[in-house]
């Protein structure tokens, strides 16, 4: 765990979120600022700071964490209809907070990607 790392707080129960899913290397909340209806975060329990921290040894691991997003979003109810999975890395792609997270967007029909 990074101690400065709000994730791995709330991933630890010691910052509270609202919960949605948990095994024993994932976890999945509410953002508290939802861009969507649905809006969860899928997150790993252990530290990576973004998708680049990754390795090869991580691979079942990886597919784990992307089976789970899916999964949560079944859950969810949105998977019938759809929603969009984004993954924002390091300053360019506009990740805020630096441990891996999934966004889950759903239960509504969201525009064509734009980057501005
Ligand atoms: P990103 O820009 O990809 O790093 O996204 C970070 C996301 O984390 C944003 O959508 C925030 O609203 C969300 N977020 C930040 N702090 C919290 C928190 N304490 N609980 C839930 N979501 C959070
Ligand atoms: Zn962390």
């Amino acid at each position: 765990m990074s101690q400065e790392c709000i994730f791995c707080k709330i991933a630890q129960g010691v910052i509270p979120s609202k919960k949605i899913y948990e095994d024993e290397t994932v976890f999945a909340f509410h953002d508290i600022h939802p861009q969507t209806p649905v809006h969860a975060l899928v997150i790993p329990k252990r530290h990576l700071t973004c998708l680049d921290d990754l390795a090869v040894a991580d691979r079942a691991e990886a597919g784990h964490l992307l089976e789970r997003v899916a999964h949560v979003a079944r859950e969810l109810g949105v998977a019938a209809e759809g929603y969009r999975t984004v993954i924002n890395t390091r300053e360019h792609g506009g990740q805020e907070v630096a441990h891996l997270h999934i966004h889950i967007l759903g239960g509504r029909k969201v525009g064509p990607m734009v980057c501005r």
